[in-house]
């Protein structure tokens, strides 16, 4: 099996699709919209992924529908796996085996067939507390980087950080652990910046500059959406794009499904088509993206889709 960094070097890599969101319509993932107000952009909203251990089988068919679909790339989930996260959702004490189990369906299911990414997502602690909280996210960050290492990921994904200056630590924390990763930004309410000011150019190159193997964006806007940021960042930097657009749709004055009335509870009404990623995979070599795949809303049918684009762009 090719590491992360041949199949770059190499073609078009497919990654997966999204898991939480999809968990959650099938009953297994708790989206904390009964309990609080979800998507206010403070830090809110429970989605956590204790599946991994109350429901692994959930989350192993999961998985082998995106491997059947195609994807070379199998993403544990371990997004908001941090012991903080975890800790506000009730399942802190938890956070060693939900890190660990969630590798090893991944690992179990991909069988050698396909790549298995640790994914590692921001701490919510600068949403709540500002970035005088960062040396706190550093630690939940290395230790949540510790266990996926150890459990034995191929390379890690770090994703839907909205602050640079957190994603900055994320960054530092695999270089420290030896692990190759690819950074992806996400950007609300609008494309134009991310929350702590940086342009997507200038995101794109801090991110290249501290070593990722691959820089991009991921979630808040469907592919059509994105375009511009991966444009942007295409022009800012020469190592491979990453691209895990959601499968919503947003609007011109909100660029970012999570910020609008739809989300968690109502977003069937804003769902994108399939066909939307198919083209996006026939647009894929055109627009210089490396590792491609889906986020929020995508499911394998998604990816089928993204595959077959990929497939007729070449
Ligand atoms: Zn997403």
């Amino acid at each position: 099996m090719n590491t992360i960094t041949e199949l770059l070097r190499s073609d078009v890599v497919l990654g997966d699709g999204g898991y939480l969101i999809e968990l959650e319509r099938r009953g297994y993932v708790d989206s904390g919209s009964g309990r609080e107000k979800v998507g206010t952009g403070r830090g809110s909203g429970q989605f956590t992924p204790e599946v991994a251990v109350e429901h692994p089988e959930a989350l192993r068919q999961l998985h082998r529908e995106f491997l059947g679909a195609g994807s070379q790339v199998l993403q544990a989930l371990t997004f908001f796996g941090t012991r903080e996260k975890l800790n506000r959702a009730g399942y802190g004490a938890q956070t060693e085996s939900i890190n660990t189990a969630a590798v090893k369906l991944a690992q179990e299911v991909a069988g050698g067939k396909a790549l298995v990414a640790g994914s590692v997502s921001r701490t919510q602690l600068t949403e709540r507390e500002g970035m005088e909280s960062l040396g706190k996210s550093r630690d939940h960050l290395a230790e949540q980087i510790r266990l996926l290492k150890d459990a034995g990921v191929d390379f890690l994904i770090l994703e839907t950080f909205f602050h640079l200056a957190e994603m900055k630590v994320a960054l530092e924390c695999a270089a420290a652990a030896s692990l190759p990763a690819v950074a992806t930004m996400s950007f609300r309410p609008l494309i134009s910046k991310c929350t702590d000011g940086y342009s997507p150019a200038e995101c794109a190159k801090v991110m290249a500059d501290l070593g990722a193997i691959a820089v991009g964006a991921n979630c808040e806007q469907d592919p059509q959406r994105m375009l511009p940021v991966l444009r942007e960042m295409r022009a800012a930097t020469s190592v491979p794009l990453a691209a895990q657009p959601a499968a919503f749709h947003t609007t011109e004055a909100c660029h970012s499904f999570t910020r609008l009335p739809a989300f968690p509870d109502d977003l069937e009404t804003i769902q994108v088509s399939r066909a939307e990623f198919l083209n996006f995979g026939r647009r894929a070599r055109a627009e210089g993206i490396g590792f491609l795949g889906g986020c929020c809303g995508c499911n394998a049918a998604y990816i089928r889709a993204l595959s077959r684009g990929v497939a007729e762009g070449k």
